[in-house]
């Protein structure tokens, strides 16, 4: 049986974050998101929050499962008996920083395997910061995330309700 981990902000889950989880639900027999409790960034929702808005968008998926975590992903893995981290990777921008993570990863854990995914062509430009950048600015975000969590950042923004 193979667990993977998706780890990552998730700030908030969008539609390219969910097309990596559904590809992945077919490759591993168990998928656990988790979500960095204190990651370095700016963030707009809670920990909890992102969590419950992942919750709600990955119901439907049996095999799935989403936690919080700190400290290292690595461990975080090794806590969920884990043997793959699975990440998404978009063009050109993530490759770089996802190459020295996974470097920093396999000296630290050398049992625990990295599986990119390439992103969807229509979810190559999605990332959460533009995201929340164009729905502040009162852009039209429809298709890029969950119905709920468009409603969950037009609240945030103090938008009128879609
Ligand atoms: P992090 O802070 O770890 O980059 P993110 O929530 O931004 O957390 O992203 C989590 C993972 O999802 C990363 O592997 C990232 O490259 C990937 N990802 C982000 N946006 C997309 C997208 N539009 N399509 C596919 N993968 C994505």
């Amino acid at each position: 049986m193979t667990i993977a981990i998706y780890p990552g902000s998730f700030d908030p889950v969008t539609n390219g974050h969910l097309d990596i989880v559904d590809r992945a639900v077919a490759l591993f027999d168990q998928l656990i998101i988790g979500v960095y409790d204190v990651p370095q960034k700016n963030l707009l929702f809670s920990t909890q929050e992102r969590v419950d808005l992942i919750r709600k968008a990955v119901a439907n998926l049996p095999t799935v499962r989403v936690e919080s975590y700190s400290g290292l992903t690595v461990n975080f893995a090794q806590q969920m008996n884990a043997k793959v981290i699975v990440r998404g990777l978009r063009m050109t921008s993530d490759f770089e920083r996802e190459f020295e993570m996974a470097l920093m990863n396999k000296k630290l854990a050398p049992d625990i395997e990295l599986v990119c995914l390439m992103t969807s062509l229509e979810y190559q430009f999605i990332s959460s910061s533009l995201l929340k950048e164009a729905c502040e600015l009162g852009g039209a975000i429809e298709g890029l995330v969950p119905e709920h969590v468009a409603t969950a950042l037009a609240e945030k923004f103090h938008l009128p309700k879609r």
